[in-house]
């Protein structure tokens, strides 16, 4: 054991030093090696050196760098020093995160992680707080609670009779919904299509003035940070209007939450925190290792009557049960990571991360705008978009970006046009990365 975690530590530092020097996406020599891997069912034992070896060879080349500092794609957070020595110490514990006894270290770092975040996101103190996958489980995780409390409210126990012969719940979202948001609403049985859409603006924000007539039957999704243009919908209006109408609000803020962190944006949430339940990632811009996510519920017996579970042998203690508040039982101890991110950076440290990000995607757009080339979204956030001309050639260009491997960006179609998104999420990215990469892209538009 001792010389297979010596040599796999000898591995990670030889690929972390790859990261600079390599293609971003790994180029089709790369993706083709993988063949190395397509054998039959192993027969025998082998040597866990000689899988460690295989995998290292043939896997870690076909890696795509989104630990780097030159990843722009989606919205995509590196992992910062004491999340992933933090994540490593924490797969040799190998806790059983889902109950106190189980892991006493792994259930006290999530209560603490929750008390940090609570305050530094801006959050009420008392709000329920589950660790999960992501952001999409966050949101299902979030809306369980709230069609709990609608039809509570009813005299219903979604519970226990579900959803069939319920009283209905109505969903009101922006027209510039995450598609994670009606995945979590189709799991949980309230539809993808039966939403009522609000119409959004041109940075995609829902439009406040155009909200349905809401009513305590109804769950209002809005989202702090747009996917696109990193827009943030009108919440203290919207949660102004549905708390009048005895409505739910929920937010969907995988990434946008975090500019609540910083003082220099913190404008951006205001009102966030009148809403009633909230999803955010911790793998974006906490920048932690996949997978991390947290759904916050500001009345915890929400969340927990949506999420608990009990069984003979599943004897609960007096504390805060993790499994109580998410879809999982047995998972892996997240609130870990988390809590080695925020120990490690603290709250200047947050909200520095968050600036520098912000400060890159301007230079970006700056770059680019005066090179002639079109940005579509006013910059707020960490995303921006940019047409390089017609369609075509923004795909063009796009495509050629991708296989340079100098840096990474992906496409979208914003309002009818095609565009390239920069989003930058992670801490791994400097100065010295924003010109390489903003050089490449003049390059190859120059020439597209
Ligand atoms: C990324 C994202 C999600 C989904 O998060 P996952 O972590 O991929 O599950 C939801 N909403 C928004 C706005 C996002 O950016």
């Amino acid at each position: 054991m001792n010389d297979l975690l010596t040599d796999v530590c000898a591995r990670i530092a030889r690929y972390a030093d790859t990261l600079d020097t390599r293609p971003v996406a790994p180029g089709p020599d790369a993706v083709a090696a993988l063949a190395r891997f397509d054998e039959p069912m192993p027969q025998h034992p082998a040597d866990p050196g000689a899988v460690l070896r295989l995998l290292d060879e043939a896997g870690s080349q076909a890696t795509v760098a989104t630990a780097g500092g030159r990843y722009f794609g989606f919205v995509t957070g590196g992992t910062l020093p004491a999340a992933l020595a933090a994540n490593l110490l924490a797969a040799v514990w190998d806790q059983n995160g889902a109950y106190q006894v189980m892991s006493p270290v792994a259930a006290t770092l999530e209560e603490v992680s929750a008390n940090w975040l609570r305050e530094l996101l801006g959050l009420p103190t008392q709000a329920g707080a589950g660790f999960t996958t992501g952001a999409t489980m966050a949101n299902l995780t979030a809306l369980a609670a709230a069609r709990h409390a609608l039809l509570r409210r009813t005299g219903w126990d979604v519970e226990e009779d579900g959803l069939f012969g319920a009283p209905p719940i109505r969903v009101v979202v922006g027209d510039e919904v995450h598609a994670s948001v009606l995945k979590a609403l189709s799991l949980l049985g309230m539809g993808r299509a039966r939403v009522e859409r609000v119409p959004a603006d041109s940075q995609g924000r829902m439009r406040a003035d155009a909200l349905p007539e809401l009513s305590p039957s109804t769950i209002v999704c809005i989202q702090a940070g747009n996917v696109n243009t990193g827009a943030f919908d009108p919440a203290a209006e919207i949660c102004a209007a549905a708390h009048d109408a005895g409505a739910w609000v929920h937010v969907d803020a995988a990434f946008g939450l975090w500019a609540a962190a910083s003082p220099q944006l913190s404008d951006l949430t205001a009102g966030l925190g009148e809403a009633d339940s909230w999803a955010t990632d911790a793998h974006k811009w906490l920048n932690v290792p996949y997978d991390s996510g947290i759904a916050f519920v500001r009345n915890a017996d929400d969340l927990r009557a949506a999420m608990t579970v009990g069984a003979a042998y599943l004897i609960a203690g007096a504390d805060r049960e993790p499994c109580h508040f998410t879809p999982d039982m047995s998972r892996r101890a997240r609130g870990v990571e988390v809590w080695a991110a925020l120990r490690s950076l603290g709250r200047s440290g947050v909200a520095d991360l968050v600036d520098r990000c912000c400060r890159h995607t301007r230079r970006f757009a700056d770059g680019l705008r005066s090179a002639g080339y079109d940005v579509l979204n006013d910059v707020v956030l960490n995303q921006a978009l940019v047409s390089f001309g017609d369609d075509d050639t923004t795909r063009r260009v796009i495509e050629r970006v991708q296989a340079d491997g100098t840096c990474w960006f992906g496409g979208t179609v914003w309002q009818g046009r095609a565009a390239m998104r920069i989003s930058v999420s992670s801490w791994a990215t400097t100065d010295d990365d924003v010109e390489r990469s903003l050089a490449a892209l003049l390059r190859i538009a120059g020439t597209a």
